[in-house]
């Protein structure tokens, strides 16, 4: 082959620029803060898309389920008066048909909603025939086939610009993310559907301020192809998702601080599917430490339990149950015994060595 080939991910949604940035509040609570939020974003002149939420899906009653569909007219006057394209989510096809009726420039599909197929079919179906871009943002439970199976049921009734939104996992036991990222899903994701978006949400990952640039960063560097990021003008005062929500001058700081990649034509190995699978070795790697961790943080907590109890370290039968179990999960898995019966003594070793640090502290 003579030509150089382009190794840059091509999309409909970053045909004029890369990365896509997707900025705004959690939820639209009064008209003066959409606006307000909208205008600041505008200035910071780092964003592209303004999002927010007028039906919140939310885990629990009794929180605030968005003002509804009373702020869409404040979308309509941030896309006419301040020039930004809107971006709101739709969890049913009403939502969806008065999105339209208002002029919304993109849907999106909250985790919530991708996890019921009954639901994105509806909305699919509410859309049939309807030139609107859609963004798909991961089920709540860390299964690609569910996400995928979204995206294509819209591509079923004939929308063209789908795109994708990973916004993390919900996961027992987590404690440093909200959702945690599982990195090595949108990667597969990004591997078998190149010509779709991949869109970061650093904001639902992580529920917090302090690891969203980190989190934002790393998406960068794998390639995603941009960014929705949670920014409110009173971010500890918002009605929903205070944790995580920025101003707009520190989120134009944070994407000004970012590394963002714009082309990759002096790296053409980049794309390449080994380099894919490898970035998904390294991510997955990644999630063990930090699930190693996770562990270790219980097994300080036990040590200390086992200290004011008075209790020995080691408490054998529990230990050779552990090492029993182990050996079945392992041929159940394809690995050996021997490999399994290794790891899970070095990390019994750490969890001793851990627990006797707190036995000898005062
Ligand atoms: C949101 O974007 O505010 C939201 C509800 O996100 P998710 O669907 O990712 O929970
Ligand atoms: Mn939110």
């Amino acid at each position: 082959m003579t030509e150089t080939q382009s190794n840059k991910r091509e999309t409909w949604l970053t045909k004029d620029k890369r990365p896509i940035v997707i900025a705004g509040p959690c939820s639209a609570e009064t008209e003066d803060q959409v606006i307000e939020t909208a205008k600041r974003l505008k200035a910071t002149g780092k964003m592209d898309i303004f999002r927010a939420g007028v039906w919140k899906p939310r885990t629990r009653p009794n929180s605030f389920e968005g003002v509804g569909v009373k702020a869409l007219p404040w979308m309509k006057r941030v896309k006419d008066e301040i020039g930004l394209p809107t971006t709101v989510e739709v969890a049913n096809a009403k939502h969806a048909e008065m999105c339209l009726e208002f002029g919304i420039d993109i849907l999106w599909l909250g985790a919530r909603t991708t996890v019921n197929p009954f639901a994105v079919q509806d909305i699919a179906d509410a859309l049939r025939g309807v030139e609107i871009p859609v963004l798909v943002k991961n089920p709540i439970n860390p299964d690609l086939a569910l996400w995928i199976g979204g995206i294509e049921r819209l591509q079923k009734v004939g929308i063209k610009e789908v795109g994708a939104i990973h916004r993390g996992f919900s996961n027992l036991g987590e404690k440093y993310y909200r959702n945690r990222p599982q990195w090595q899903i949108p990667l597969e994701f990004m591997r078998l559907n190149p010509e779709i978006p991949m869109i970061n949400d650093p904001s639902h990952i992580c529920g917090r301020r302090d690891i969203l640039q980190d989190v934002g960063q790393k998406a960068m560097d794998l390639d995603f192809d941009g960014l929705m990021v949670e920014t409110h003008i009173d971010p500890d005062n918002a009605w929903s998702d205070a944790k995580q929500q920025i101003t707009p001058e520190v989120f134009g700081a944070m994407v000004t601080e970012m590394v963002l990649r714009e082309d990759y034509e002096d790296n053409p190995q980049l794309q390449s599917q080994l380099e894919y699978l490898r970035r998904e070795i390294d991510h997955v790697d990644d999630e063990l430490m930090n699930l190693l961790s996770n562990r270790m943080k219980i097994a300080r907590d036990i040590g200390a339990y086992k200290k004011d109890n008075n209790m020995t370290i080691l408490q054998q039968k529990r230990w050779n149950d552990i090492i029993e179990k182990s050996k079945n999960v392992a041929v159940k898995h394809g690995l050996s015994t021997e490999f399994v019966t290794k790891f899970i003594n070095a990390i019994h070793e750490e969890s001793i060595n851990q627990q006797e640090n707190i036995f000898n502290s005062k």
